[in-house]
């Protein structure tokens, strides 16, 4: 990581970018050269300090922070100033970049890799590439990358040891997609099960469980943030009954803590948990792609019995947007699958329901052709075009 910046610098050779108007000036369009940090404009004066001592920072909903934001200004119908705007939108550019060149001078990097180099995908920034839906099913839309999709998923498959034809998963937009996917794949497969998760989980693990209306059980950690698998044991033993959906953190994000996924299964079994009766999923997007490459690291490994694992691409790989990774076996989407069978769609990810909305056109010419059904009215919501009341058939 140590280095990338300096590089970086030189690369992009400062001096040499700008090749603004000399009778040009930046000032007049932004007075302020480099935004504050947000932090500077949370208090009613940007006052942070009272009586010598740091305040922390006040969020107050329903108030929000407009100061540093670039307003944007609509083109007027007359194009005569085109030439300037174009200057005007390049002096912009070069200062933003110019504020992001200082903000990673101090950007440590942690968790982020700052060491990366994808000056060879420029080339590919003139193309609407979209894989649409599931990475297995080819869309109608050409424009994709799912070769390189597939492949980066077969790489991750082998990696936590799991067969070609076992595994099912796709590139998702964050750590975040892939805990929610990984939550709603266990709870497609126990409808009624409780989620259970140490309190050092992410908070996009609670974010999962308020969305799917969940009962959430939050485990108490050790000191190092690990799960405190007697307060599991008890907390299980309360619902016996109920399925366990269980979020596993390989690396929490404050303490870093890896939890221990044998005791956790361990944990299961004794508390009478047989391997139907539950669902693992692994939040990796901390150090789930650290651990397979450190020697003596604890094994996530598909041999036992986990049902999925996601990672995050932007924090330990490197990736310059935020991206990640989903694995989960093929058998659950399968029967998540199962469960929208009526739309003849596998939608099994969480983005992407631009094919699941034709698909569902497409399906609704079929069911309501012999005149036998009628079709309530959804013009307002699809378009008058795909509506097959009788008002707009
Ligand atoms: C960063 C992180 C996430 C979420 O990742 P985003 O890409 O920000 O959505 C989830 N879990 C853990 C442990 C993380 O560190």
């Amino acid at each position: 990581m140590a280095g990338s910046i300096d590089v970086m610098l030189r690369e992009l050779k400062l001096e040499t970018v700008e090749s603004l108007p000399d009778d040009f000036d930046p000032t007049t369009v932004i007075n302020d050269p480099l935004p504050p940090v947000a932090d500077d404009c949370s208090g009613i004066n940007g006052e942070r300090l009272v009586k010598g001592k740091e305040q922390p920072r006040e969020i107050i909903l329903g108030r929000n922070v407009h100061t540093s934001c670039l307003e944007v200004t609509e083109p007027d119908d007359d194009d005569e100033i085109t030439g300037e705007r174009e200057a005007q939108m390049a002096s912009v550019l070069a200062r933003y970049r110019r504020s992001l060149l200082e903000r990673t001078k101090h950007h440590l990097g942690y968790p982020y890799n700052l060491d990366f180099d994808y000056g060879a995908l420029s080339q590919l920034q003139h193309f609407s590439i979209n894989n649409l839906g599931d990475p297995f099913i080819e869309s109608n839309y050409g424009v994709h990358s799912r070769q390189f999709e597939v492949g980066v998923l077969d790489w991750f498959a082998r990696l936590w040891e799991l067969e070609k034809n076992e595994y099912w998963g796709y590139i998702t937009n964050c750590g975040t997609e892939g805990n929610l996917h990984g939550i709603l794949v266990g709870r497609e497969v126990f409808p009624d099960g409780i989620l259970y998760a140490s309190c050092e989980s992410h908070y996009s693990v609670f974010k999962a469980a308020r969305m799917y209306r969940m009962d959430c059980e939050k485990i108490n950690t050790h000191i190092s943030g690990e799960i405190d698998c007697e307060d599991f044991r008890a907390k299980l033993a309360l619902h016996k009954d109920v399925p366990a959906i269980i979020n596993v953190n390989i690396g929490t994000t404050v303490k870093g803590a890896v939890d221990d996924l044998d005791l956790v299964i361990k944990t299961l079994e004794e508390t009478g948990f047989t391997h139907d009766r539950f669902y693992i999923h692994c939040d990796g997007a901390l150090f789930g792609l650290m651990m397979p490459f450190v020697k003596l690291a604890p094994k996530v490994s598909f041999k036992k019995p986990i049902g999925s694992v996601s990672v995050s691409g932007h924090k330990f790989v490197g990736c310059p947007m935020p991206c990640g990774v989903q694995i989960t076996r093929l058998q659950h989407i399968n029967a998540l699958s199962r469960n929208v069978e009526y739309l003849a769609s596998r939608d099994a990810t969480i983005m992407g329901s631009h094919d699941f909305v034709n698909e569902l056109i497409e399906k609704r010419a079929i069911w309501y052709e012999n005149g036998k059904l009628k079709s309530p009215c959804v013009a307002s919501e699809m378009g008058e075009a795909n509506c097959l009341c009788v008002l707009h058939k």
